[in-house]
């Protein structure tokens, strides 16, 4: 075929691919219009799962009639004038590209009013042919609506997917617009049912309680933080209310709603050892900077930013949720009463009781493990008030003993200590991991190696990270069809059974979520030291109870398993007084 440019149709549906793929990407765009027209109020209004239509009404500024086919049309804008402009953009919208590519791939109407002209103007726009601007009827603001999307690229129409799944992308789209715009009013229906609405009050929580519901809004900690160039307000989750994905974590910059993975990473790392392997927080934060700082102009739907200093941006991250963790510390006597209260049912310990202690060792540990993005300095954490102990770590403790041959019992200058030999000692294998990894993990021969058998689909996971278990201190080999050799494993862990502790690996493979890269190892250790580890039921002779406490206070972060589970409950000598009628009245 010789080089020839392509007809105007072909040129803006191929524009239009960009921008708008599917029905989400056309509310987007809308709602940011009407964002950037100063609305009080939005009206989505969705039909078949945005198939049939999708309509986004206004009360914003309106389109004075005489520029109702400019806006239309490509590149062209009201909200930029100069290349310079882009670098200090304020708006949502900036590539006047929306309305052009929404209407060339619908049957598009837009009919506007701005508040010094007495009637609005309507024009509409087929498969990108514009047509004639009428005179109609109608109040302040614009309303758009665009029907049979995708009408003349059929292809776009099959990479579509279940109407659930279209639906579903409208309304977490809509509802987080509505949580970053509290102010706005905001109401979505779907084929005339109403889905959501916000009362415009301003109120992110009550925004929250309609997003998610009310417990877990209630619970959802507060995030405030503001350093010389960044703000980062909103909400993220406390340790004990946490999902399977990351799906429930969102950024807003500058009022946009980005994807931004090295943001997500941050605010793990505030998170970091908090966790169980495998959860995530909920989170939605707004990331405020001055324009000049971040780049929007990087991608088609605006969804992806460049930030000018990265790592200041993702430091503050860590540390406005990182002091909220802190913040949010109950006060001691919060142990549960419940548990003291009903001795004989299983006491349910919330791990985020002694959050303060545990957000102290935070900086520590993951400066230690090498893995930080960001740099955290203790001056920028608030002091944790009613530790009377130097960052986390446990004051020397005398062994009671052993009770339930599933605890240890000790007695500390500030009280009793119940610690769980499970959970400890995954905490202390887990850092002693940690600290070798830098400089390699020895490993020590095994007399007799041992055979692992696995299933075909099992085999094949764990020969793709055979060499990170290498690396780790096994040394681990096929070994004829679905079977491994091992003939070393790592010298931390001598003594546990190899086979256990390669199949541990294997089955956390076989978990539904596929970690990043960067997360594999800590998590395979912390995996490992969770088989290896003494178990509940194991009778500790007094010697291994002392090595275990004196183990544990080496700990950077004794008082959580790499899981995030406490290791400990630490009952006070103020709680126990105050428990037995001594102290205050209760
Ligand atoms: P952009 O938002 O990038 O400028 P669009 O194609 O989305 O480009 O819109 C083109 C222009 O139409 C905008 O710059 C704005 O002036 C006007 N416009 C679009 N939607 C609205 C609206 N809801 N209210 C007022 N003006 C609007
Ligand atoms: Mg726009």
């Amino acid at each position: 075929m010789p080089i020839h440019l392509l007809p105007e149709e072909v040129a803006s549906q191929i524009a239009a691919g960009e921008v708008v793929e599917r029905p989400a990407s056309v509310v987007k765009e809308l709602i940011e219009n009407a964002l950037d027209a100063h609305a009080r109020q939005i009206v989505v209004r969705v039909e078949n799962a945005g198939r049939r239509a999708i309509e986004v009404a206004d009360d914003g500024d309106g389109i004075p009639q005489s520029e109702l086919a400019l806006a239309v049309m490509r590149h062209a804008t009201s909200k930029l004038q100069t290349a310079e402009d882009l670098f200090r953009i304020a708006t949502l919208g900036f590539r006047g590209e929306a309305l052009a590519s929404i209407a060339s791939v619908s049957h598009f109407s837009l009919v506007s009013r701005p508040a010094h002209q007495s009637v609005a103007a309507r024009i509409r726009v087929d498969g990108g042919k514009i047509g004639t601007v009428e005179v109609v009827g109608a109040p302040v603001g614009t309303l758009v609506r665009v029907e049979d999307l995708f009408f003349n690229v059929p292809a776009r129409l099959k990479f579509l997917k279940r109407d659930q799944t279209e639906r579903q992308q409208i309304d977490a789209l809509v509802t987080r617009y509505a949580l970053a715009y509290p102010q706005v009013r905001f109401q979505l229906f779907h084929d005339g049912t109403p889905i959501f609405q916000t009362t415009g009050n301003g109120n992110r929580r009550e925004v929250l309680a309609q997003l998610y519901d009310v417990e877990i809004s209630r619970q959802m900690l507060e995030v405030e933080y503001e350093d010389e160039m960044v703000s980062v307000s909103g909400f993220t989750s406390p340790v004990g209310l946490t999902r399977s994905n990351r799906k429930e974590i969102t950024f807003f910059v500058n009022g946009r709603w980005v994807q931004d993975t090295a943001l997500s990473t941050a605010l793990l790392q505030a998170y970091h050892t908090l966790l169980m392997v495998g959860r995530y927080p909920m989170a939605i934060l707004f990331i405020n900077l001055h324009p000049e700082e971040v780049d929007v102009n990087v991608h088609p739907t605006k969804a992806e930013v460049r930030f000018r200093n990265p790592d200041r941006v993702f430091s503050a991250v860590s540390r406005a949720v990182r002091r909220s963790l802190m913040i949010s510390n109950p006060v001691p006597s919060v142990v549960p009463p419940s548990v003291w209260q009903r001795p004989l049912s299983t006491p349910q310990i919330d791990p985020a009781w002694e959050m303060s202690r545990q957000a102290q060792n935070l900086w520590t540990t993951s400066e230690q493990t090498g893995e930080t993005t960001v740099s955290p300095t203790p001056e920028n954490l608030p002091q944790a008030t009613q530790s009377p102990l130097p960052s986390g770590v446990l004051p020397l403790l005398r062994l009671v003993g052993q009770v339930a041959m599933a605890y240890l019992v000790a007695e500390g200058p500030d009280g009793l200590y119940l610690i769980d030999q499970h959970a400890a000692h995954e905490r202390v294998l887990f850092e002693r991991f940690i600290q070798k990894k830098g400089e390699g993990i020895p490993a020590q021969a095994l007399l007799e190696p041992a055979l692992v058998h696995l299933s075909p689909s099992q085999a094949r996971l764990l020969e793709d990270e055979v060499d990170t278990l290498n690396r780790l201190g096994f040394h681990i080999e096929p070994f004829g069809p679905s079977t491994f050799r091992v003939s070393a494993i790592p010298a931390l862990l001598s003594g546990a059974d190899p086979v256990q502790a390669v199949r541990a690996v294997v089955e956390d493979f076989e978990e539904d979520e596929t970690p990043l890269q960067s997360e594999v190892e800590a998590r395979l250790i912390a995996r490992i030291c969770k088989r290896t580890a003494v178990k509940a039921g194991q009778v500790l002779s007094p010697e291994e109870q002392r090595a275990l406490l004196r183990d544990l206070e080496a700990c950077q972060s004794p008082r959580t398993c790499p899981h995030g589970r406490p290791t400990m409950i630490h009952l006070s000598a103020d709680l126990l007084e105050r428990q037995f009628g001594r102290k205050g009245a209760r």
